[in-house]
């Protein structure tokens, strides 16, 4: 099967500008950033969407995120960083290969992620909390309950904290 654009990035067959690069995961920078210093993450493997990201690496992919997202503050002296990530051609994904942008922002930059605020009723609000309340338990604990017999938001385990870290705080923005 022909490979996609980011597994051959991944492969080294297509030549990337590498941020990261670690045995799963790899971080490049976008060829057309939103911003200077706006970077991809992928993960090695091809997998489309985020539903079908295995367990396994999803902190590995959130860990190299949060290094860029501290980098760009860092280095770059970015004031916020946006997180953002598509799926699905309807939600924007261009390249089908799951990939996490990572955008610096600086104050008076252009960039604008925007959408408009809708307004729904408390009774629609519940309804749609019924509905995704026994899958999302579901998918976080592999056991199936009758919706009604569940009261409480599913509650999924813990990753593992390994030592703590300092934790990194964006600067106020100049007023
Ligand atoms: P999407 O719209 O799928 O969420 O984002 C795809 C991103 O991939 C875009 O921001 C685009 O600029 C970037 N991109 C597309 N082709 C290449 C490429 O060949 N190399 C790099 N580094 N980035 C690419
Ligand atoms: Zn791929």
């Amino acid at each position: 099967m022909e490979k996609c654009l980011f597994c051959k990035i991944a492969s080294g067959e297509i030549p990337s500008k590498i941020i990261y690069d670690s045995p799963n995961v790899m971080a490049f920078l976008d060829i057309k950033p939103a911003n200077p210093g706006h970077v991809l993450v992928i993960p090695k493997e091809h997998f489309e969407t985020l539903p079908e990201l295995p367990e396994n690496l999803n902190s590995a992919l959130l860990q190299v995120v949060k290094i860029i997202t501290q980098a760009q503050i860092e280095v770059l002296g970015a004031q916020g960083v946006n997180v953002l990530q598509n799926n699905g051609e309807i939600a924007g994904q261009a390249v089908p290969h799951i990939h996490i942008h990572v955008i610096p922002r600086f104050k008076d930059d252009k960039i604008v992620i925007n959408w408009a605020p809708t307004e729904l009723k408390h009774e629609q609000l519940d309804e749609i909390q019924k509905r995704l309340i026994s899958k999302a338990r579901e998918l976080a604990t592999g056991e199936k309950e009758a919706p009604k017999q569940i009261e409480e938001t599913p509650q999924a385990p813990e990753p593992e904290i390994k030592g703590k870290k300092k934790l990194l705080r964006i600067k106020p923005r100049n007023p």
